[in-house]
């Protein structure tokens, strides 16, 4: 088996020199293989350069599990070989537990982690960035969502896995949905799709609204909350997003009771 076509264009994207949101080896993407397993780069692979042979697919039980375990450096690189289905040399990426984790929330079939030079230094801050709880412009709101999950530094791998699970699953007790951009401090971003084409929208978006912030230091006007709700249950809105992302999952619903019911795992 090997993974579609179009994930591993989606991947040589992100890794495209023109987008900055990775160099060398840095960054990851995953997706879904089927109900048990699924696609993560393998460690040390370049994005800009990978083809179907530089992903590992990987199961989903013993990775997930390990979010409860305390694991030393052996235990996991001895657990990331054994959970590969393809014994070919290949080791899955450090940040196969993140993955894992995140590729199980409710309409989530692809995730992209980047370093974007644009949100970087934002990142590399003792407090999070006013881009975590504000918006500035509509098309934020659509591809990034009303907020950004605020992730504090931790040791990438295992332990950073576990914080993510731990953050995200408050943002989506406070928002009723699953969030679509993880800021992590000092390291970078994370995205979440349907589609690879909302996944890579909500990066680019993202880093577009940080860099237009930077044009606008001090000056900066937020949207209101009111505006921002507007925003995020218009129908028209709704109806572009499923143009660009080609179907209707992953949408912000219009009433509470649909709100709860998204809140899942
Ligand atoms: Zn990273």
């Amino acid at each position: 088996m090997q993974p579609t076509q179009d994930f591993v264009t989606l991947s040589r994207q992100v890794g495209s020199p023109d987008a900055d949101l990775v160099i060398l080896a840095e960054g990851n993407t995953s997706t879904r293989a089927d109900a048990a397993s699924f696609w993560v780069k393998a460690s040390g692979q370049s994005l800009h350069e990978i083809t179907e042979r530089g992903f590992v697919q990987v199961a989903f039980e013993p990775i997930v599990a390990a979010l409860q375990q305390d694991l030393q450096d052996a235990e996991v690189r001895a657990l990331l070989e054994s959970a590969s289905l393809v014994k070919n040399g290949a080791r899955p990426s450090v940040e196969t537990f993140m993955h894992a984790w995140l590729l199980q929330l409710t309409d989530v079939n692809v995730v992209i982690h980047t370093h974007p030079t644009d949100c970087l230094g934002d990142l590399c801050q003792t407090t999070p960035p006013c881009w975590i709880e504000e918006r500035i412009f509509p098309d934020e709101i659509v591809c990034c969502g009303r907020k950004t999950v605020w992730v504090p530094y931790e040791d990438p791998g295992l332990v950073l896995a576990k914080r993510i699970a731990e953050c995200v699953t408050a943002f989506m007790s406070e928002e009723g949905e699953v969030p679509k951009v993880i800021a992590l401090q000092n390291h970078g971003l994370i995205t979440l799709g349907t589609t690879g084409a909302q996944a890579m929208a909500a990066t680019r978006m993202a880093v577009k609204a940080v860099r237009a912030r930077h044009q606008t230091v001090g000056i900066t006007k937020p949207l209101t909350s009111q505006e921002i709700d507007r925003i995020h249950v218009r129908p028209d809105e709704h109806y572009r997003q499923r143009i660009l992302w080609g179907n209707s999952a992953f949408l912000p619903s219009t009433d509470e009771g649909s709100r709860s019911s998204q809140n899942q795992q």
